[in-house]
């Protein structure tokens, strides 16, 4: 659960990267004013000229703001001329954000920003620990080496290879259009095969472009769903529906290794609020499993086997182990 104390810490630390942005921009400052002198006339000018800006929009005075602001510009546009003359890139007076669409304050308005929405998901699943795992797995990693192309599986009539680059095909056109398609995906395969390893490279790539992601082992996941229900502990609980909230909201989720779980009538019905509530939001799912969709219809019923078989491109992945491979030396480097 997310207490109070953690909501502030993670203020604490947006203040702090507010106040590291501008302890760097000061330096910088200093350091390009020892190289350019005349920089600094051109900062007071600019500053000077500002504060009457404001003066003037106070009193409505719009043709004579306008005319002011355009002064500033052409100031700014000299210093940006002056810091490149001597090899440094234009912006480098200005503040160096983490997040350049909140300036790293979590907030755009009264709402949060997606940075800040992801810094608390984090925190309540900090248990996932996606960032560790997302330096490791990601496409820049990512090797087709492991999948063999010396045979035809009959089942899909293409080669363990074939078949994957047409996921991975398919994955890459899931990302691009992730704004506007909504897709839901399933990854289906032995133990091994990479659903784990793609789906976080899926989450790598939508982190990277702002989106929030939640990941979640299948275990995890009924674990919180127990827990929501039996936990009736004030104490820990600052916002024991938030949490629910963002498992509802997030831009992407991934449950990893459904059937895993201890699953029972409750968590199986909390799983279809999930996944039928985030189909009527437009909010896309990447579930992995070593369950075939028969086997998913005879665990969880009708109505979760029909909603994945509806509304998911289901990706069955075949190949060898690849920790086996690994641990035997396997797997034609590229
Ligand atoms: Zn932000």
């Amino acid at each position: 659960m997310l207490r109070n104390e953690q909501y502030d810490q993670i203020l604490r630390e947006y203040d702090n990267r507010r106040f590291q942005a501008k302890f760097e921009q000061d330096r910088r400052k200093e350091e390009a004013y020892r190289l350019i002198p005349e920089l600094k006339e051109l900062e007071e000018k600019i500053i000077s000229l500002a504060a009457e800006s404001g003066r003037m929009a106070i009193r409505g005075d719009d043709s004579s703001l306008q005319q002011l602001n355009e002064r500033i510009r052409e100031l700014m546009k000299e210093q940006e001329r002056l810091l490149m003359e001597v090899g440094l890139p234009a912006d480098y007076l200005q503040p160096k954000y983490q997040c350049s669409r909140c300036k790293d304050t979590g907030f755009l308005g009264n709402e949060k920003c997606n940075c800040l929405k992801q810094a608390i998901a984090d925190m309540l699943y900090s248990d996932s620990n996606i960032r560790a795992n997302l330096a490791r797995e990601n496409f820049d990693l990512f090797s087709f080496s492991y999948y063999s192309d010396d045979y035809i599986d009959e089942t899909i009539g293409l080669s363990p290879l074939s078949n994957m680059q047409k996921i991975v095909a398919g994955c890459k056109s899931f990302i691009r259009h992730f704004d506007k398609k909504h897709d839901n995906l399933l990854f289906t395969g032995n133990t091994g095969v990479g659903k784990t390893f793609l789906a976080n490279c899926i989450a790598k790539e939508l982190l990277d472009r702002g989106y929030t992601v939640i990941y979640l082992t299948a275990f995890r996941l009924f674990d919180i769903l127990e827990k929501n229900k039996f936990g009736k502990d004030e104490e820990s609980s600052y916002d024991a529906s938030r949490q629910f909230d963002y498992i509802l909201d997030c831009d992407l989720l991934i449950i990893d290794d459904l059937g895993t779980e201890l699953n029972n009538a409750f968590t199986n019905s909390q799983l279809y609020v999930i996944l039928n509530e985030r189909l009527l939001r437009q909010k896309s799912t990447i579930i992995s499993t070593n369950l075939s969709l028969p086997n998913i219809n005879a665990t969880y019923g009708e109505r979760i086997f029909s909603r994945i078989a509806s509304s998911y491109k289901v990706h069955r992945i075949i190949g060898e182990d690849i920790r086996l491979q690994k641990a035997i030396g396997g797997g034609k480097q590229c």
